[in-house]
This record gives structure tokens, sequence and C-alpha cells, in this order.
């Protein structure tokens, strides 16, 4: 008989969380080992989108897991998304090229009006429509976020959108764009955080009538890129929520995207750990394998703990968010252990293999560049451990 899924806001101290969804984790995994090591490389090679790759996880459901049953999706769990983003890592897939269709439309869904839902919703579900990407970052004031300078002028039916975003991921296979910008100057708001609003912005619509798009050649093989917007317009009606409150509803989003994130984290901590166990029980230098030197072995079991751990505060945040109860401290933290258990873990990976780490036909070079992301992208250590002191220890105000 299957396993019986634990509700993950029931779970009790005693249930072990690795346990949960093995039908997802099975049903991921075998999606997954469609898409091997070649595969990823060449889309590497060619500097290419994995557009299969991101077809097929659309076409089984597993990027609709959030967006509720009444709109075409499936409803899971945090908990549940965050074992798919898991899987896909730990199988030497790389989820941010995908990522952002799972959660970027949480935004709409917290905030959007009915009419709004009924519009996008069912057709991001299906696949239909893309909504993977996200404009906040800004060259000029990175995560000074308040401080952005793109606007968004009302004019009669329109808002007419003027600035530049960078490092804005995945909009050349997008059709949809959450969008912020600020609709108050700052000399006129109450509190800096107000001012700023959300805008869908059809993408079809804006590239080439008042979007460029440049793309940014990066270390990892990530479509991101430069926007430029000179007079864009975009329908009143695409606005989400009330004008002003936008920030407010992208740091709603936020404490879902760091679990996810940290989920991805995990599926690669287990990756690069497996990997340099196997090759260390493999690999035979001075008549032993090198796995038997406790050199060899006690940073890849130092790694293996560390994933443990982070994995853990992962699906502590996880069952927090799902039985809507505050997660701030948890989603954060877990970002962070996991982005630092995941970059560890690579670190030693590479080392295990010796010279044979930096061939790319191993795919651990990839990954580690990859995995380095996360320590920058979506929200840098430095800040976490800001949000910590000073809103968790409370701690002076540093900025
Ligand atoms: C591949 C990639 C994809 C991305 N995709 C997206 C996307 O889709 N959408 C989007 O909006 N953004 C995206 N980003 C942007 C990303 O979220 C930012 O790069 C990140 O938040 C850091 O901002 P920044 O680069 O402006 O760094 P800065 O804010 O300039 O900070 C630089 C460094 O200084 C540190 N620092 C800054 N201020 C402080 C302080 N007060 N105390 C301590 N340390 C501080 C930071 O931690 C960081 O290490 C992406 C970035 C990359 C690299």
């Amino acid at each position: 008989m299957a396993p019986v899924p634990i509700d993950p806001a029931t779970m009790h101290a005693d249930q072990d969380p690795d346990q949960l969804y093995p039908e997802i984790r099975d049903a991921v995994r075998s999606l997954c080992a469609g898409f091997d090591s070649a595969y990823w490389q060449r889309v590497e090679e060619q500097d290419a989108f994995p557009e299969r790759f991101v077809q097929a996880l659309t076409q089984a459901g597993w990027l609709s897991a959030l967006i509720p049953e009444a709109y075409g999706g499936s409803g899971l769990s945090l908990t549940a998304a965050s074992v798919i983003m898991e899987e896909i890592n730990r199988s030497g897939g790389n989820s941010g090229a995908c990522h952002g269709q799972m959660y970027v439309m949480g935004c709409l869904l917290r905030h959007g009006s009915e009419a709004q839902k009924q519009r996008w919703l069912p057709a991001i579900a299906s696949g239909e429509l893309r909504m993977q990407s996200m404009a906040v970052t800004e060259p000029t004031t990175g995560t000074d976020t308040t401080k952005l300078k793109t606007t968004a002028v009302r004019q009669g039916d329109k808002y007419i959108v003027n600035g530049q975003k960078v490092w804005i991921s995945r909009v050349q296979h997008s059709d949809l764009m959450l969008l912020l910008a600020r609709t108050t100057p700052l000399d006129q708001v109450r509190r800096k955080s107000e001012g700023l609003s959300v805008f869908v912005v059809d993408l079809r619509d804006a590239i080439g009538k008042g979007l460029t798009v440049k793309p940014i050649r990066n270390m990892v093989n990530h479509e991101t890129n430069e926007l430029f917007f000179d007079n864009l317009e975009v329908p009143a009606e695409n606005l989400i929520g009330e004008e002003g409150q936008g920030l407010k509803y992208i740091l709603d989003g936020l404490n879902a995207e760091r679990i996810l994130i940290a989920a991805e984290c995990i599926g690669d901590g287990y990756w690069f750990v497996e990997r340099a166990s196997n090759y260390a029980r493999d690999r035979i230098v001075f008549d032993r394998p090198i796995g038997q030197n406790q050199a060899v072995q006690f940073p890849i079991a130092r790694a293996y703990v560390n994933v443990e751990a982070a994995s853990l505060m992962r699906y502590k945040a996880a069952r927090l968010f799902d039985a809507g109860r505050p997660c701030g401290k948890e989603a954060n933290i877990a970002k962070l252990l996991a982005a630092d258990a995941s970059w560890e873990a690579a670190n030693v990976c590479l080392q295990t293999h010796g010279g044979f780490g930096f061939a790319a036909e191993y795919d651990i070079e990839r990954k580690f560049r990859e995995t380095r992301l996360y320590q920058v992208a979506p929200i840098s250590t430095n800040l976490i451990l800001s949000y910590v002191a000073e809103h968790v220890l409370e701690l002076p105000r540093s900025f």
C-alpha cells in the first residue's frame, strides 16, 4: 500500500519529513531522468534555454503546483512544492530555468482582483502563458529597493513606464512579467515603502514598443537581462491591488520564494554529497580508495550534516507557511543555511574529484557555478543576516 502523505500543517516531531510525498519525489525524479548530463551540457554549450525540460515540467503540471484547483492548478502545499524543486536540483538539473513559473504568480493570486485571476491564472496553470519574470532590481539602487527609479505615471486608462532594470530573468521565455515601479515620488510619501506599485506587463505587447531587452552574459547559463523602459504603456487594468502598496505585495511573496530556493540548494547539496561519496569510494590512489582517508571523508560527512540540518529548517519554515503562520524568521534562516550548505558541498565535491572536477563532462563545475549564485540571488547572505539581526534579535537597524 502506498504510504499516506502527511499533512505538513499537522506534522508531528516524530514524523520523518523526508518521507513526505514519496509519489511526488518518484514522479519528478523519473521526469528528470529524461534530461541527463548530456542534455544539460548541450544546453550550456549552445547558450540555450532548457526549453524542452521546462515544457516537460509544465505539461506534467509540476510548475502549477501552487495554483489552487479552482484556477486549474493542483493546489499543493508549499512543502510539496519545495519537494518538487529539491528533486529537480537533486537530479542534476537546474530549477533556475523554471522556478519563476511556480512562484511569481503568487502576487497575482494573493493580491489580484478576481477578474485578473480568471484572466491569467488558468492559462498560467495550463502552461499556455508563462509568467516567469519579476522585475525589481535596478542598476543604480541594488538591494535598496525603496529607492528604485523606474516610474509609472497614470495617464487616463494607462500607466506610462520609464526607467531601467537589471538582472531580470527569463524575460525572453515569458509572456507575462511582474514589474515594480514607483507611482508616487519618494519625497511625497509618508513612508519610503509606500508609493511603489506592481503591474502585470504583457511582454508580447511590450517588447519593441517601449521595452528593450538586452541579455547579460553571465557565469551560469541563466537567461537574464537588462531592461530599458521608454514610455512603455501598461493598461491601468494591469495594476495589481492598490496603487502605492506594491512593495508590500512583493515582500509578502518572499517567504515562499525563500523556502523554494532553500529547497533547490538542498537538492544541489544532496547531489554534490552523493557525487563526492561515489567518487571517493571508487577512486584508487596510493592503492586505496581516496575516501578511506579521513581528510577526504570528513569534509564530505560535514557537508552532508549541514545539508540535513538545512533541510529540517526548510521543512519547519514550509510547515509554518502552510499553516498560515508567520514564517519570516524560518524562511530566511532556511535560505541562508541551505545556500551555505550547498556551496560548501559544492566545494567539497570539486576538491574530492581533484582535476576531474574541472572537466565539464562531470557536471560538477557547472553545478558549482550554479549553486554559487544562491549566495547572492535572489537575496544576498548579508541581507538575511541583517534581517535576523534587526527583526529577530532586535539589534539596532543598520540601514
Ligand atoms: C543570475 C541572476 C539572476 C537574477 N534574477 C533577478 C530577477 O529575475 N529579478 C530581479 O529583480 N532581480 C534579479 N537578480 C538580482 C538579485 O536579486 C540581486 O543581484 C541581489 O538581490 C543583490 O543585489 P545587487 O546585485 O544590486 O547587489 P548590491 O545591493 O549592490 O549589493 C552588493 C553587495 O553588497 C552587500 N550589501 C549591500 N548593502 C549592504 C548592507 N547594508 N549591509 C551588508 N551588506 C550589504 C550585498 O549583500 C552584496 O553582497 C538576479 C541576479 C542574478 C546574478
